[in-house]
């Protein structure tokens, strides 16, 4: 599979360099030449198969000849070494729970494909890779996590003051080795732009191979593909499927619009977001306005100008609005909506949902609500974290009956000692200091 830019499909490189690069020199991203189709003996025999069968299967094509195959089979191994379980909540509500990695959020899946990825390359490439990240919370700690102590590897994390929970700055800071982070003064668009400027930096390319974890990165962003077809696989009698994925980049929703293309029959997909509803207002009026950004409980969805949206706008809808409208809705709820429905959730069926998750679910009642539902479809919807992560957001009532998972031990129990550097969100600062310290 060769990847071009989206602005340009002239330039045309691999999978390697797609990975290597981040975001293309043109400033926009990376996005395979054609979306490969499956063909339907493969989707039927999705029940019979095993998961790394079907993941090996559906990535395969993406990677072409950068990796080989043997190779592949240990990076989709490592990355799902822990499960993804689908529950029934009510009625045809589902959730699939994407959670059980080291660090409690689905990024984990993305970053640790990534991480092996890299690994894979820097060994041909034997030079020191940087990895800079702006994250509004999961992704600095997911990334951290997957590639602490990676040989040849450093990673630079960019996070906004104040705009992430303690355990995530935990997460973030308190690793060392080759993790380092910095708070920006800001909110995480500012960091966003810092890490895309410095993608288009003349003087930073020269001393550094850099590379971005962000899911703008398609090792990154392509994996998410896995959720869907796991739910396929796993849930029972899947015609008429939906999924709802609580948006903040629409990486991950946009990976689903993927596997959809690829032919994975999903009628169409709920992409509801908290008040920074930039997409819903944009399907709604047809126009793109992004606004600042607004704190939320919901705060890896804080973010008013997703990076991954051209994916799905440009790349697979060709810009037409109708075909896009048929495929995707987009709804916004706000923090009390959210707070409300977490604890009618755990009243009446027991199931502690995380903010990230209850906005994934409140999309599915919006939808059922409007359409006035009576069909037979199916829908899921993807809990993105663990509600342990967001605590200090949670309702009361809730707070001691989350059960605190094995794996986070590590972070709660030891006094680790965090390592912040602090610095303004202008690019120019930034850049002398990533200039200086080699
Ligand atoms: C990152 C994140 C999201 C949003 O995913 P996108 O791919 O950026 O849309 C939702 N929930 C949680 C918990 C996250 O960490």
């Amino acid at each position: 599979m060769l990847y071009r830019s989206l602005k340009n499909d002239k330039n045309l490189i691999s999978f390697e360099e797609a990975v290597l690069k981040g975001l293309s020199p043109d400033g926009s991203l990376y996005v395979p030449k054609r979306i490969p189709i499956l063909d339907d003996q493969f989707i039927k025999n999705l029940p019979k198969l095993q998961i790394s069968e079907i993941c090996k299967y559906i990535i395969k094509p993406y990677i072409g000849k950068s990796i080989p195959d043997s190779f592949i089979s240990n990076i989709i191994n490592d990355t799902l070494s822990f499960p993804f379980p689908l529950k029934k909540i009510h009625d045809n509500i589902y959730v699939l729970e994407l959670f059980h990695g080291p660090t409690l959020a689905f990024k984990d899946v993305g970053v640790r494909f990534m991480a092996e990825c890299l690994s894979f390359f820097y060994k041909k490439i034997k030079k020191k890779i940087t990895i800079l990240v702006a994250t509004s919370g999961d992704t600095g700690a997911a990334v951290a996590h997957g590639f602490y102590k990676k040989p040849g590897i450093e990673v630079i994390i960019l996070y906004p003051y104040n705009g992430i929970s303690s355990l995530q700055k935990k997460q973030i800071t308190s690793l060392g080795e080759n993790i380092f982070s910095l708070e920006i003064k800001g909110n995480f668009d500012n960091c966003q732009n810092i890490v895309k400027k410095s993608f288009l930096d003349k003087e930073i390319r020269k001393k550094y191979v850099l590379t971005s974890a962000n899911s703008i990165n398609v090792a990154r962003w392509l994996p998410q593909m896995f959720y869907y077809f796991l739910a396929y696989k796993t849930i029972e009698n899947p015609v008429e499927l939906i999924f709802s994925v609580p948006s903040g980049n629409f990486g991950n929703i946009c990976a689903g619009l993927m596997s959809e293309k690829m032919g994975l029959p999903i009628k169409f997909f709920i992409a509801p977001t908290n008040i920074n509803d930039t997409i819903p207002r944009f399907l709604k009026y047809e126009k793109y306005q992004p606004l600042p950004v607004k704190k939320t409980i919901s705060n890896a969805m804080d973010i008013s100008n997703p990076n991954n949206f051209p994916r799905i706008w440009n790349y697979l809808y060709k810009e037409n609005i109708l075909q896009l409208k048929k495929k995707l809705f987009s709804y916004r709820f706000t923090d009390k909506e959210t707070l409300y429905i977490i604890e009618k959730v755990w009243k009446k069926y027991k199931y502690i949902l995380d903010p990230h998750g209850a906005v994934g679910y409140l999309g599915i009642k919006k939808y059922f609500k409007k359409m006035n539902h009576k069909s037979s479809l199916k829908a899921v919807f993807l809990e993105t974290a663990h509600p342990i992560k967001f605590l200090d957001h949670m309702p009361l009532i809730l707070r001691d009956e989350i059960i605190v998972p094995s794996n986070l031990g590590v972070f709660l129990k030891e006094k680790r000692k965090e390592n912040i550097l602090s610095m303004s969100n202008d690019f120019n600062n930034f850049k002398s200091w990533l200039l200086e310290r080699i």
